[in-house]
């Protein structure tokens, strides 16, 4: 039988799984969502035994019912292959009483490649069934890693276009090269005056303009999403989880179905709502702790049930993570009213209007698998230190905050469940702020010389990703202020 997806807010049901790629984002501006969070239909056991690209299968068929076993096999062989720098795909390291799972081999080296790495071939294969003849653009708000992720699976896909508009200010310096030295005809890279929220918000605002979208239908032009709001980014983000789980009874590190908790350090709420399908799916996690950095309304949310997004935006040391408007919440609220539409269109309602949404407390029971936490730069700076002292193991500024809300929710509660650590960047792409932490001071090397200093320092090597920035050309200038973006997209039609 198909699964089929609906959205959020209402406007939208019985629409299928190569549509909702397609389209991204409802046309009444909600997520959509599947109609039922399918099972898993193989055994722990079985699991234990399957390489990433056959768990990837096992996990994907279930939720993605309309492409075909040939198709999704085209498409995870394609996305999983030597671009990973490691056969395993997503390898687990032991350190400091955690699992950590390392997501960040992949070609950009952040976790957003897992599942950018597949989005294109999901896109191609789903804009064939549905005889789509337009080209589709891809609009992109990145808080710094789904950009360049996004960018390196679309160029020059025949049939594609790819915009990101990022915030000029608010990206490390190996992310902003990465972004502007990117190649590819088709791609297109805007850093706006303003912070990640400003982007989100001005993307959404472009996917919501009927007007916009029939006008430029008869251009040619299509638009979709590569943000997490996209399903298709969502549900290869399960996979992970599945197979960490897989592996971690395969090593003997736990008993076959003995729950565990996961950590995951959270922006727009997108990786932690794939662990949160993995558990509904039937893998055995018991807790699911949201580590949020100093912006930490999703924290204030767990602990209070109350969003509130009117406070300073601050700019972290985990840039990654700078977001007030956590978009995939939207889907979590919706699933803990009972899939009540009209309510969940209240609350955003609310909250584009005064920042703000209180939820009940049948919804706050609904939503106690989840725990919170939160860092701050010097809790997490002490944490990239202590793991790199006392147990030789380089995390980034996110995998930091991650760690270190970990800790505080074991001291806090006494939960000793092994515990599984999403690890979402090579420490490579925050080099500055890895170092900072460890030298204790703000060094003064350049960024490169940095670099070479940390692999000196850590023996981990350098990741080809960085090799790929040291030289390169940059390519993009492009600025503009949030009230611009519609008109730079426009612009970049004439292309
Ligand atoms: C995007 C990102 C996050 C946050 O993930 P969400 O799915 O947005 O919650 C955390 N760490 C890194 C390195 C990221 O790139």
């Amino acid at each position: 039988m198909d699964l089929l997806y609906e959205s959020t807010r209402g406007g939208e049901t019985g629409v299928t799984a190569s549509q909702a790629i397609l389209k991204g984002l409802a046309a009444d501006g909600g997520l959509y969502v599947p109609e039922r969070i399918p099972k898993l239909d193989v055994s722990l056991a079985q699991l234990a035994g399957m390489s990433y690209q056959e768990t990837a299968f096992a996990v994907m068929k279930q939720f993605l019912t309309d492409f075909t076993e040939e198709e999704l096999k085209y498409c995870i062989s394609h996305a999983y292959d030597e671009k990973f720098d490691t056969e395993e795909i997503a390898p687990l390291a032991k350190a400091g009483g955690m699992y950590f799972l390392e997501l960040f081999h992949g070609k950009t080296i952040a976790f957003k490649d897992m599942a950018l790495s597949i989005l294109p071939y999901f896109m191609t294969t789903a804009a064939k069934k549905n005889h789509v003849k337009n080209e589709i653009v891809i609009l992109t708000a990145t808080s710094g890693d789904t950009g360049k992720a996004a960018m390196s699976g679309f160029a020059d896909v025949p049939g594609t276009r790819i915009i990101v508009f990022y915030p000029k200010d608010g990206v490390s310096r190996v992310q902003e090269l990465q972004m502007l030295t990117q190649k590819g005809e088709n791609t297109a890279v805007v850093g706006i005056y303003g912070n990640f929220d400003d982007a989100q918000t001005g993307v959404k605002k472009i996917f919501n303009d009927h007007d916009f979208a029939k006008e430029i239908d008869a251009m040619g032009f299509q638009l979709s999403s590569a943000n997490s709001i996209n399903i298709g980014r969502l549900i290869p983000q399960v996979v992970y989880y599945v197979y960490a789980y897989a592996k971690l009874c395969a090593n003997g590190e736990i008993k076959e179905g003995e729950t565990v908790n996961v950590t995951v350090p959270t922006g727009n709420f997108g990786n932690i709502l794939a662990a949160y399908f993995a558990k509904q799916m039937g893998l055995p996690i018991d807790r699911l702790i949201c580590a949020s950095n100093d912006n930490k309304v999703l924290y204030d949310f767990f602990e209070t049930g109350v969003y509130d997004k009117n406070r300073e935006f601050i700019l972290t040391s985990s840039p990654s993570m700078d977001i007030l408007v956590s978009s995939n919440l939207e889907r979590l609220l919706y699933l803990s009213c009972g899939r009540d539409a009209e309510h969940t269109r209240e609350m955003m309602d609310q909250l584009s209007a005064g920042g703000r949404y209180e939820s009940t407390p049948e919804m706050r029971e609904f939503m106690k698998d989840f725990a919170a936490g939160y860092a701050d730069m010097s809790e997490n700076a002490a944490e990239i230190k202590k793991m790199f002292e006392e147990n030789g193991y380089l995390i980034d500024t996110h995998t930091g905050v991650a760690a270190a809300v970990c800790e505080k929710y074991r001291a806090l509660t006494g939960d000793g469940k092994k515990m599984i650590v999403a690890s979402t960047a090579s420490p490579y792409k925050f080099s500055r702020s890895v170092m900072e932490a460890i030298l204790g001071k703000q060094p003064e090397a350049g960024e490169f010389e940095l670099i070479d200093k940390m692999h000196e320092m850590s023996g981990v090597p350098i990741p080809q990703a960085i090799e790929e920035i040291r030289d390169a050309k940059i390519r993009h200038d492009r600025r503009c202020r949030p009230e611009e973006m519609k008109e730079t997209v426009k612009s970049t039609f004439s292309k």
